[in-house]
């Protein structure tokens, strides 16, 4: 056999009648039939039930008591508060707007619409506009309606929202649906005007901001993508020093030579110069502009030493001679990195 808890399911009771047109608190009238009140959703007659155990609720004196008379009977009641105290606090908003650069960079911009308390002094209850009855529309500002849903147990539909949004209006929603049930008709009417969850359901204004938002993030894109990748300077072929080389590279290697039937050894180096624009007995030298290419024979000992730079590089060569053949050719000894 199972142990299993008895549950007694808490249901929200009906705490409002309707009295002389007016919504009235249970705590605003008399016990019994005396109250003299009938349901706000229905409209049969109610009995205060105010004893000592339970709290006090109104009961429908014939018929039963449904949820759905307690839900309307709070969404009118928050109606009819917003109308007798004609103030609200509007909901926070937070608007953002982004976009990425060429260079992948994400650029984002965000602005924070605090919750601010309003009053107003015209205000009327479901106005039928652009296509949808609204709870209650407000005037708090000129050129523009504030329309104010309540949701007790129905959001405002999507069907709704989107005529709110394609006719420009201004629309908010109050969240009673988390609303604790045994609060006291003041805790209720601060929850309805201030302190219950709320938000927006069409505002245009904040649209307004929101795409000005966007055009500036659009802008730092733009100036993003104009910027050029920082161009990586290229090392200059020239030496600082007139008696330096500028170092472009070396080759060392061995082989073969079929026509001398015999080995060789490779061993250059190869520095860059201004290009020679001399002109000899057989060579008149006309336009010229740039560097050419200057090999060196490479004595083996300083191959170490190259293996480790990074090309080109400004080097002071030691020359020396080596015999080829018959006759001295220059070769590098050594080197010295700046
Ligand atoms: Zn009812």
């Amino acid at each position: 056999m199972t142990n299993q808890p008895n549950t007694i399911e808490t249901k929200a009771e009906l705490l409002y009648g309707k009295k002389d047109n007016q919504i009235v608190h249970i705590s605003e009238v008399d016990s019994g039939l005396e109250c003299d009140c009938f349901c706000p959703a229905c409209n049969s007659p109610l009995i205060a039930r105010k004893g000592t155990i339970r709290t006090h609720h109104f009961a429908h004196h014939q018929g039963t008591d449904s949820q759905a008379c307690v839900e309307t009977a709070l969404h009118l009641f928050a109606k009819q508060v917003l109308m007798e105290h004609k103030k609200v606090r509007l909901p926070e908003d937070q608007l953002s707007a982004e976009a990425i650069d060429h260079h992948g960079k994400k650029h984002l911009k965000t602005l924070l619409i605090n919750a601010e308390k309003i009053e107003f002094t015209n205000v009327d209850a479901e106005v039928f506009r652009a296509g949808y009855r609204s709870d209650i529309t407000a005037y708090p500002y000129e050129n523009q309606n504030l329309d104010i849903e309540i949701c007790v147990s129905h959001k405002v539909d999507l069907d709704k929202q989107e005529k709110a949004q394609r006719s420009h209006a201004c629309m908010m929603e109050i969240d009673l649906s988390a609303l604790e049930k045994d609060l006291s008709q003041k805790q209720i009417i601060q929850a309805v005007l201030y302190d219950a969850p709320r938000h927006w359901i069409s505002n245009p204004l904040h649209r307004a901001l929101e795409k000005q938002l966007q055009a500036e993030v659009e802008k730092l894109v733009f100036e993003a993508n104009e910027e050029q990748p920082q161009k990586i300077e290229s090392a200059p072929l020239t030496p600082k020093k007139p008696d330096n080389h500028m170092l472009l590279g070396f080759k060392v290697g061995h082989g073969y030579s079929p026509r001398y039937q015999k080995n060789f050894e490779l061993c250059k180096l190869y520095t860059s110069r201004q290009v020679v624009s001399t002109s000899t007995r057989n060579l008149t030298c006309s336009h010229s502009g740039g560097f050419e290419l200057e090999e060196f024979d490479l004595d083996e000992n300083c191959i170490g030493k190259l293996e480790h730079l990074s090309f080109p590089i400004e080097v002071k060569l030691i020359m020396g001679s080596k015999l080829h053949g018959r006759k001295f050719v220059p070769v590098v000894l050594d080197l010295k990195t700046m």
